[in-house]
């Protein structure tokens, strides 16, 4: 999969996704991620890339020109039109449904905004989509672009390992993941759930299944409102023998 990003600071993308998990997925060529810097594709003498915004106000806006001549440098050999994403507060909140979907897309361009953000006209000519990493402002696209190719890189056949794999990760199927433990077996007079050193994988599994329903009730209630109960889990609940 390949990700391109424009963006005015396209040195900080490489401090953050060039090493751990997704630094390996690059040197494998499972996905490719090159950033764009926008400056250089600007027309202006003073290389500038943004301006005080018509009707007046603060701050100041990305120009139009900049950006579109960037993206047109990325698509114009292309025999493909990649999905075009503007990286916005105003944009669809980006959940783990969202980054399955995206995740089926082979090419991703990712516009990173600044300031006042970006000129209108290219998020009505260009942009297919705005995703949001929250209900909050940040001051640039770049670390909700880190985020979202973070999250869509590491459902990607061959980017995590067997160890690392997110079958049951939290937000996979509408739950949150059960509780994790490791070595010492007592640690600060805390012991690890006798269960899980049992060796009997039927009801290790079903411990943690009722721990993974238990915790999101209790931790996202607004998440266990939305899940559709199998029998099984219904039982399990009902009983919490545990
Ligand atoms: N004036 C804009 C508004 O009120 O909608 C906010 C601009 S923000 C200060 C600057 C840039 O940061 C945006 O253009 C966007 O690329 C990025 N950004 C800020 N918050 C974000 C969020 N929650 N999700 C995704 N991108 C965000």
């Amino acid at each position: 999969m390949r990700f391109d990003i424009l963006t005015i600071f396209p040195e900080i993308f490489d401090a953050v996704l060039g090493s751990s998990i997704i630094g390996r997925a690059q040197s494998n060529g499972i996905i490719s991620v090159k950033a764009w810097n926008i400056r250089d594709y600007t027309l202006d003498k003073h290389k500038k890339t943004d301006d005080y915004p018509y009707g007046g106000g603060n701050g100041l806006v990305m120009l139009a020109q900049p950006i579109w001549s960037a993206y047109e440098a990325i698509v114009g050999e292309l025999d493909h039109k990649p999905h075009f994403i503007y990286m916005s507060p105003q944009g669809r909140p980006l959940d783990q449904k969202l980054v399955e979907e995206l995740a089926a897309h082979e090419h991703i361009i990712l516009l990173c905004g600044h300031y006042e953000g970006v000129d209108e006209r290219v998020l009505e000519s260009l942009v297919d989509e705005e995703i949001s990493i929250g209900d909050y402002v940040l001051t640039g696209g770049e670390l909700p672009a880190m985020v979202l190719i973070d999250a869509v890189s590491r459902t990607i056949p061959g980017v995590l390992s067997n160890e690392e794999s997110y079958a049951d990760e939290s937000h996979k199927d509408g739950v949150l993941e059960y509780p994790q433990y490791t070595r010492p077996y007592e640690f600060n007079g805390k012991w690890v759930p006798d269960i899980l050193l049992s060796g009997h994988h039927a009801n290790i599994n079903k411990w943690r299944r009722l721990q993974a329903l238990k915790r999101t009730r209790a931790k996202r209630p607004d998440l266990f409102k939305k899940l559709e109960l199998s029998e099984s889990d219904k039982k399990l609940l009902e009983e919490d023998s545990f």
